[in-house]
């Protein structure tokens, strides 16, 4: 009955859900202050054709996902605390308290690809995950994980070598290198301009073919996409300047300089212009 009710009220709102058990997927199983007991998960399909043009990873053009589904999310989470009166509901995007990729695989949301990433069946894998955790006690309907075909394209497309055997070196991962701060090391800059994105890279995505019959999603479409910044969108501007021009875009979230170092390596114009 509670499953159900569950699955009824997310469904209502346009989400799936999946479930599974918080002690199986908890970071930190000793620390459970609030008695969670189980996992709602959840994601947003972001897949579009991106512009010929376009210089910034895919869900980065889209409006900042971690304003965008804590908000449509808050709706499901009221209408769940006036179904089940005196539960805790919690919304997390990213700063879970969980393996967010371990409760995706267990509850049956997704399949692990060999890229690393989470692949959901109908919406393949440009998909955010989140989830709203609670002190309910659902029986959970867990899975065994499974694996992508291991068609070996993303490890043959992916610009840096970062992948290998199913796993992600993160030191290598061009999507990490654009977000680090400070200077980066010669063999770090060559990579970041041969890949050409200011932010992120969805090189291993864009090659799998479990994403390759994706239709532009509903938040892809109701997003004002923001999909090029070149140096002269950003020259002159102070941190927070920058801060402020492009509030609401998750590129933001490190500030100015990593932006700025990137874009002035990709259009060649060195650190001191
Ligand atoms: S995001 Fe880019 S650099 Fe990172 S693993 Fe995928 S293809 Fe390689
Ligand atoms: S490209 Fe092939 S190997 Fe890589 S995640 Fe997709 S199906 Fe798996």
């Amino acid at each position: 009955m509670t499953l159900n009710t569950v699955k009824k009220i997310f469904k209502k709102h346009g989400f799936p859900v999946y479930f599974a058990e918080y002690g199986k997927v908890a970071l930190n199983k000793e620390n459970n202050e609030k008695g969670y007991k189980t996992v709602f998960l959840t994601y947003l399909p972001y897949a579009y054709a991106p512009s010929p043009d376009q210089n910034i990873c895919r869900y980065a053009a889209l409006e900042d996902y971690h304003v965008y589904l804590p908000s449509r999310l808050s709706v499901v989470k009221k209408e769940l605390e006036d179904c089940f009166k005196s539960y805790v509901f919690d919304i997390y995007t990213d700063d879970s308290p969980i393996d967010e990729k371990i409760a995706a695989e267990i509850s049956g949301l997704g399949i692990r690809g060999k890229n690393s990433l989470i692949i959901t069946r109908e919406h393949g894998s440009f998909v955010l995950l989140a989830e709203i955790i609670s002190d309910i006690e659902i029986e959970c309907e867990c899975r065994t994980p499974a694996y992508c075909e291991n068609c070996g394209k993303c490890e043959a497309a992916c610009p840096s070598g970062a992948l290998k055997d199913g796993r992600i070196d993160r030191e290598r991962c061009i999507s990490a290198i654009t977000q680090k701060r400070g200077k980066l090391t010669e063999e770090e800059e060559a990579l970041v301009v041969k890949n050409g994105l200011i932010w992120g890279c969805d090189r291993c995505q864009e090659v799998c073919p479990y994403n390759s019959g994706n239709k532009e999603s509903d938040y892809a479409k109701s997003s004002v996409k923001l999909t090029r910044l070149t140096s002269s969108d950003i020259d002159g501007l102070t941190d927070k300047q920058f801060r402020d021009k492009y509030f609401g875009r998750a590129f933001t979230w490190r500030g100015l300089n990593p932006i700025k170092r990137n874009i002035y390596l990709i259009e060649n114009k060195g650190e001191n212009k």
